[in-house]
């Protein structure tokens, strides 16, 4: 039998897959969403009434956990759809295909010594299993040293330098590493992207938990921020609604650190102690489009001239049908004081726009047939080099209280499946605390 109440505060893909977890294990738990919408960076826009993911997002075949939880609420393998997708570079004013081995090895604007230290770099990631000794190493040495200083300045440089705003000096080398290994794991053969999407976005299985979650008796509340989660003695007490207090013997919390600050009661957020990390946010035009611009799904842009990070048609994956058209996203990971982040939707539409259209002239105002501004100013941790590294046992600093975010994967990249892993993390700590059936049986 249940021993005791959990509320969770967010209601996205951490908290519902751990509330569904709990309210299966007979646990008395609700879930507090401020928006109106489940689903956080995995949910929904609307683009002139058709729903499309805010951002963009796919599921890899590897992705199993996101697979498995995803067939237990109803949604099987015919739920997702997989497609082989071209990657694309935006080099020197030119676009060029990198999509298999063999486009590879002839890839213009590298040298044929580069090319090959490029093939030999994944392979690399590939075969080594552990990443202890990238740890400590700055990912610019280890470029510069395994991949040669030309390699540097044509590829990577640009490449970080669009995804991080500029700053990479202070970037670990197992982030590479990570990022190489999950995409290679998930080409064919002939070394081409496999990318797949659940039809309909995540959005539908956001909703198939929630719905799970409400089944086994507990409850979803959407249009409900928490205000606060007071303490006692060093104990979370439960959390402050716009209507006053509600009890929780356990109180979990799944926003990035900068959020907890206003959230947690001082002397909660005193234990955290200091965040070992920085953070960056996001800005996203998504276009709904007439007709297809690009045949890559992503584009990788090493041409400065462009301050974006990506381009992505992710209508090589998604069914266009279903999406009203051709969709491109238009996304700049942006420093958290970036200034994309306040300026008007209206202007930050007109220059990415104007981006693309330097990258992509047959694009034409007509062919934009509805876009909507996406911007989140802190998405993503980044674990710096020398910083702490997240353990276990970060999951539950105080009393009462449990603190689970995308901050405690490493050293994976940050994704569906990942974020799984932390909730999986987190039911299992929380189950040995609370209660629930069979929370004996996991603990023996
Ligand atoms: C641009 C971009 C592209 C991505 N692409 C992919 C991809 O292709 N594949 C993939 O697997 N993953 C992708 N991701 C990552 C994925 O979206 C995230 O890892 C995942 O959605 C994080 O879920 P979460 O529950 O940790 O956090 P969040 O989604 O941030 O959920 C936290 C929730 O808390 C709510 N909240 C905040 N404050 C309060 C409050 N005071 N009271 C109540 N509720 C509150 C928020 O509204 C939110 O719903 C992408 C992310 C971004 C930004």
């Amino acid at each position: 039998m249940s021993t005791g109440s959990v509320g969770i505060i967010g209601g996205g893909l951490i908290g519902l897959a751990t509330a569904y977890r709990l309210a299966q294990a007979g646990v008395d738990v609700s879930v507090y969403e401020r928006d109106a919408q489940l689903g956080g960076l995995a949910g929904t826009a609307h683009l002139d009434g058709i729903p499309v993911d805010r951002y963009y997002h796919v599921v890899l075949p590897t992705d199993d956990r996101v697979r498995g939880l995803a067939a237990e609420v109803g949604l099987g393998d015919e739920a997702f759809r997989f497609r082989t997708t071209r990657v694309g570079f935006y080099q020197q004013g030119r676009l060029t295909s990198m999509s298999s081995a063999r486009e590879l090895l002839t890839f213009p604007g590298l040298s044929a010594v580069d090319r090959v230290r490029l093939a030999a770099f994944a392979a690399r990631c590939q075969l080594k299993p552990a990443y202890a000794d990238l740890d400590d190493l700055s990912l610019e040495e280890w470029l510069r040293r395994v991949c040669g200083a030309d390699l540097w300045d044509r590829l990577w440089r640009p490449l970080l330098d669009s995804k991080f705003d500029g700053r990479y000096d202070d970037l670990p080398a197992t982030y590479l590493w990570a990022r190489t290994r999950r995409m290679s794991a998930t080409r064919d053969r002939a070394a081409r992207e496999v990318m797949g999407t659940i039809e309909g976005g995540y959005q539908v299985l956001i909703d198939a938990l929630a719905r799970e979650i409400r089944a086994l008796g507990g409850q979803v509340h959407t249009s409900t921020p928490v205000l606060q989660v007071p303490a006692a003695g060093g104990r979370a007490l439960g959390v402050v609604l716009a209507d006053g207090l509600r009890r929780h013997d356990w109180v979990v919390t799944t926003q990035l650190r900068p959020a907890l600050q206003a959230l947690l009661a001082p002397e909660l957020e005193a234990v955290l102690g200091p965040d070992p990390n920085r953070y960056l946010g996001v800005v996203c035009v998504v276009a709904r489009l007439r007709r297809s611009i690009s045949p890559y799904y992503a584009l990788n842009i090493t041409d400065r001239r462009i301050p974006l990070t990506t381009v992505v048609e992710t209508t090589h994956v998604i069914d266009p049908q279903r999406a009203g058209g051709t969709l491109l996203y238009v996304p700049k990971y942006v420093a958290p004081d970036n200034p994309d982040l306040e300026r008007s939707a209206a202007d930050v539409r007109r220059e990415y726009l104007g981006h693309v259209r330097t990258m992509f002239p047959q694009l034409r105002d007509a062919d934009v047939l509805a876009t909507h501004v996406a911007r989140a100013s802190v998405a993503e941790p980044i674990h710096v080099l020398g910083a702490r590294r997240p353990q276990p046992a970060d999951l539950f600093p105080a009393a009462g209280l449990a603190t689970a975010s995308s901050a405690h994967i490493y050293p994976e990249l940050v994704n569906g499946q990942a974020v799984l892993g932390v909730a999986e993390q987190l039911t299992a700590g929380l189950l040995e605390r609370v209660g629930g059936h069979g929370a004996r049986e996991r603990a023996a």
